[in-house]
């Protein structure tokens, strides 16, 4: 099981593939499917096209997910990272990929069977923490969540939902977010609520910034304290990311200056992303968790004792090939 490699977690990346199935359109466009599961596990195969005379390429990660494997076997992967916050541990994960890879699909989902891994997460929390309760080694709970939206370097509140913008305020060691609202909440239909409300207000904020959701990041924070009968505090947290579609401007042909600054500004929080885990791989002293808010808002979720996974979104069509590679890269050197 891949779930055996999360045990060991701390300080390291681990990588997951999810490549979606073609969309119907793509089907009945008679699309190549070029990304497939390769025999062992973790490995990933992208077959030559001849035509072009590209090569074929592979690639090895700790898991991939071809679009055999619905939302339910995905979650069951990661559930045991997520409700060991409850624990104490702070856990992060990822979603990088092209836009219309899946991020949103894997991170967030849809309701019922399609639901992703947040509302799943929330549901998953609740029951560990009540049975925690009833069982009688913890004598309460607490339950807070944070959704921030960063879009063209601007970081905005999606709980409170009014266009407000957060700060960051540097400290010695620590970075403190002014002005973001972080909500209490006691059961999974509330955590669910404010999910769902804090996605629509992304979508409909960035409708009115007449952009596209899939070119902001979305930063979903869920802290959980609680206290054992001995006395004893723990506090821990999950982090949730969809990043921004990691695509490249020349896909999108001739841009208005807009787009240009949007595309600039994701490329740049993109790449600050990329040197943070390329400085925690290499053991570096300083970790450039300052450079972008991104990275500041992540600090205390990325290194550290943090336990870190990144699902790397594919589309496995062919006309996507060269955004595929991109985001495959990328991860690889996550790694
Ligand atoms: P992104 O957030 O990366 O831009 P989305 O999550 O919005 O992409 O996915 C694009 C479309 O593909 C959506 O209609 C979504 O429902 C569908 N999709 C993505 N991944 C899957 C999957 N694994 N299985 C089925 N449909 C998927
Ligand atoms: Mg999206």
């Amino acid at each position: 099981r891949l779930h055996n490699k999360l045990q060991d977690l701390k300080g390291k990346i681990r990588v997951f593939v999810r490549i979606r199935p073609l969309s119907p359109r793509e089907e009945a466009g008679g699309c190549r499917h070029v990304l497939l599961k390769d025999g062992r596990e973790g490995s990933l195969a992208m077959l030559p096209d001849e035509k072009r005379r590209l090569g074929a390429k592979a690639w090895d990660f700790d898991g991939v997910f071809g679009g055999a494997e619905g939302q339910a076997e995905v979650f069951l992967e990661v559930s045991g990272l997520v409700v060991s916050a409850v624990d104490g541990h702070n856990v992060c994960l990822f979603a990088y990929g092209q836009t219309g890879s899946g991020k949103t699909h894997t991170m967030f989902g849809d309701e019922g069977s399609e639901a992703g891994i947040s509302p799943r997460a929330a549901g998953e929390l609740f029951k560990v923490l009540e049975k925690s309760k009833e069982g009688g080694s913890m004598a309460s709970w607490n339950l807070s969540v944070t959704m921030l939206e960063l879009y063209n370097d601007h970081i905005y509140d999606l709980i409170k939902g009014k266009g407000e913008k957060v700060s960051l305020k540097f400290g010695g060691k620590s970075v403190e977010m002014i002005g973001a609202e972080s909500e209490e909440v006691f059961s999974e239909a509330a955590l669910l609520a404010v999910l769902r409300r804090g996605s629509e207000r992304r979508r409909t904020s960035s409708t009115a910034m007449n952009a596209d959701s899939s070119r902001s990041h979305m930063v979903l924070q869920i802290t959980i304290s609680s206290l054992s009968v001995t006395g004893r505090e723990t506090t821990g947290k999950v982090t949730i990311v969809d990043l921004a579609g990691s695509e490249r401007l020349s896909k999108m042909g001739k841009v208005a200056d807009e787009q240009l600054r949007e595309t600039r500004s994701i490329n740049k929080s993109l790449s600050s992303l990329g040197d943070v885990i390329a400085a925690l791989k290499k053991k570096s002293a300083h970790i450039p968790y300052r450079n972008h808010p991104l990275t500041a808002l992540l600090s205390d979720s990325l290194g550290g004792s943090s336990k870190t996974l990144l699902f790397v979104c594919c589309s496995p069509a062919d006309y996507n090939r060269s955004e595929s590679v991109g985001s495959l890269d990328f991860a690889f050197r996550c790694r």
